[in-house]
C-alpha cells in the first residue's frame, strides 16, 4: 500500500492574528490535492484561532507538548489541553529545541510516549548538524535521536518522521535529492531493524530544510521521501504549490 503524502508547516515564532488568518484563508480558498494530509502548526497562542478558521479535513499541529498531564510546569501545555482544543499533532524533537532549548534525546522520546499514550500523533523531527555530516556521523546521530524514541514507544503507527539536516534549515542551502533519499532509506532500513516490517513499510519520513515551491517536485519523486515539514515557505502562499507538490 502506497504510503499517503505529507506536507507540515511549522509557522515557528511567527505571525499575528491577522498574518496567521490570512495564511489559513488562503489555504481554506485553495485547491490542495486531495491526496495528501496537510498539517499547520503555528505558535501556542494562535492554535485554538487556527482550528476555528481552517477548513475541515486540514490538522492543525502545535510546536510542543510536555510530558506530563498537569499540575505545576509553568509555560507547559498538556496532551489533553492540546486534543480539548482539537488539535490532532504535535511536532516534537526539532532541531531548534534540541539545540537552542536544549532538549535531550531521552526527553523527546518521553514527551512523544505522552503524546501517543494521550491520542496525539507526532511528528517526530530528527537530523545532524553540518560538523556531524563531514565526519560522517549522519546515520549514527539520526538513528541514535530514534532509537531514544523505539526504547520507550512501540507502536509507530501514530508517528511521522520529520528528517531535518540541521545545516538546511532556515539557511536556504537544501539536501540534494540523493543526500535526502539516501538518509530516508537508512532510516526505513534501521525502522525495519529496530522496530519492524510493517513500521518501514508505512511510516511516513518526510523531508524539512529549505523546502521551497523550486525544489519541493524533484523532491517528492524520491522513492523514500514521503512529503515535507516547511518552514519559511508554509508563511507564503508558495506553500500551496508544496503541498500539491506530488502531483505536479
Ligand atoms: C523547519 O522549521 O522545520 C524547517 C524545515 O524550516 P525551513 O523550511 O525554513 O528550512
Amino acid at each position: 500500500m502506497a504510503r499517503q503524502f505529507f506536507v507540515g508547516g511549522n509557522f515557528k515564532m511567527n505571525g499575528s492574528v491577522d498574518t496567521i488568518k490570512s495564511i489559513i484563508e488562503n489555504l481554506n480558498n485553495a485547491k490542495l490535492d486531495s491526496k495528501t494530509e496537510v498539517v499547520i502548526a503555528p505558535p501556542a497562542l494562535y492554535l485554538l484561532l487556527a482550528r476555528e478558521h481552517l477548513r475541515s479535513g486540514l490538522e492543525i499541529a502545535a510546536q510542543n507538548v510536555f510530558d506530563k498531564p498537569n499540575g505545576a510546569f509553568t509555560g507547559e501545555i498538556s496532551v489533553s489541553q492540546l486534543k480539548e482544543s482539537g488539535v490532532t499533532w504535535t511536532l516534537l524533537g526539532h532541531s531548534e529545541r534540541r539545540v537552542v532549548l536544549k532538549e535531550t534525546d531521552a526527553f523527546v522520546a518521553s514527551k512523544t510516549k505522552a503524546a501517543l499514550d494521550g491520542g496525539l500523533s507526532v511528528i517526530l523531527c530528527c537530523g545532524e548538524s553540518l560538523e556531524e555530516r563531514e565526519a560522517g556521523k549522519t546515520i549514527e546521530v539520526v538513528t541514535a535521536q530514534l532509537k531514544a524514541v523505539a526504547d520507550q514507544v512501540k507502536d509507530w503507527s501514530k508517528i511521522v518522521i520529520a528528517y531535518e539536516p540541521i545545516w538546511a534549515i532556515g539557511t536556504g542551502k537544501v539536501a540534494t535529492t540523493q543526500q535526502a533519499q539516501d538518509v530516508h532509506a537508512a532510516i526505513r532500513e534501521w525502522l525495519s531493524k529496530e522496530v519492524s516490517a510493517e513500521a518501514s513499510e508505512k511510516t511516513r519520513i518526510i523531508y524539512g530544510g529549505s523546502v521551497s515551491e523550486k525544489n519541493c517536485s524533484e523532491l517528492a519523486k524520491e522513492k523514500d521521501i514521503d512529503g515535507f515539514l516547511v518552514g519559511g515557505a508554509s508563511l507564503k502562499p508558495a506553500f500551496v504549490d508544496i503541498i500539491n507538490a506530488n502531483s505536479a
